[in-house]
């Protein structure tokens, strides 16, 4: 079907490019997530105790936790190829067409296996059929969701595929999709903790010009006050900074700018959701290094 070669097409990666050292900070996932891929390439010490392979993993974590960029590094680390879709626009077909493209995604991963297949925003096709108040896109999102269904069920032990999916919201995915052999494996990427936002400011702090007159005393400086940053926000505000200093004309990102960018740009976290006492805490601290 010409439909199903230009979307297939869109979906595909032979080389996502990205690799586990882009990824800071989640070391313990990484172990986790590097025995899942060992033993879907069939690594022989898990074949001998008769492990079989984890078909499904869920990435579940707020927006820029890096849940998109970990399942392209599994797949750039693995060599393998990455077939991505995102579960809105599946609901946003016509009659027949979700499922139709959800079948073909899985036969081209097959074909072309080992290989991952990322869906994003899984929750939008696979939210819980009790929750969903019926209107035009409900029958299509049955059907995209029987479908995947369907194509999970479908895989046979030795199928080296592993489906990735990514939500903000696990509670809301329909039991059936967390059933073992199913997404059988959910790992939670909540926001970075101070030690771990230096991990991530010093990978998006490569190639930027920052002041580095007392080491990483800056960047460490920075992680203290970024609270409740996620790491798209910390990637955000280095961005930001080195914007400011050519705008400054400014050799270096100093703490005057790396001050300046973070009071200019929004972090996503709303303060309501915040407990109290970090919301008091985390106001202080930037008014303090005004
Ligand atoms: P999600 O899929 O959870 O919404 P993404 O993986 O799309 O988030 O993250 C968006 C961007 O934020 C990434 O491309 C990367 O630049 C940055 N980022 C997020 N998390 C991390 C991390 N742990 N380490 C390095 N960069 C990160």
């Amino acid at each position: 079907m010409m439909l199903n070669i230009g979307f297939l097409k869109k979906m595909s990666k032979k080389d996502t490019g990205v690799r586990y050292e882009d990824v800071a900070g989640i070391d313990a996932i990484k172990d986790d997530i590097r025995v899942v891929l060992d033993i879907l390439l069939g690594a022989e010490r898990f074949k001998e105790m008769g492990a079989h392979p984890v078909k499904g993993v869920l990435l579940e974590g707020p927006p820029g936790t890096g849940k998109t960029l970990l399942a392209k590094a599994m797949a750039g680390e693995a060599g393998i190829p990455f077939y991505s879709a995102n579960g809105a626009e599946f609901v946003e077909m016509f009659q027949g067409v979700a499922a139709a493209r959800i079948r073909s995604l899985f036969a081209a991963a097959r074909k072309n296996a080992p290989a991952i297949i990322f869906i994003d925003e899984i929750d939008a096709i696979g939210k819980a059929r009790s929750d969903v108040i019926a209107d035009s896109g409900s029958a299509e999102r049955e059907q995209g969701l029987l479908q995947l269904l369907t194509e999970m069920d479908g895989f046979f032990r030795d199928d080296q595929v592993l489906i990735i999916g990514a939500t903000n919201l696990s509670s809301a995915l329909d039991d059936a999709l967390l059933r073992p052999g199913r997404y059988d494996r959910i790992i939670h990427m909540g926001r970075p903790s101070p030690q771990n936002r230096l991990k991530i400011l010093q990978v998006h702090a490569k190639g930027k010009p920052i002041d580095r007159s007392n080491d990483d005393a800056l960047l460490a400086k920075v992680a203290e006050l970024s609270i409740g940053y996620s790491g798209a926000e910390l990637a955000n505000l280095l961005n930001e900074a080195a914007i400011l200093a050519v705008r400054k004309d400014s050799a270096t990102i100093d703490l005057e700018i790396m001050k300046e960018a973070m009071s200019k740009i929004r972090v996503g976290l709303p303060s309501a959701s915040l407990p109290d006492s970090e919301a008091k805490r985390r106001f202080a601290l930037v008014e303090a290094s005004r």
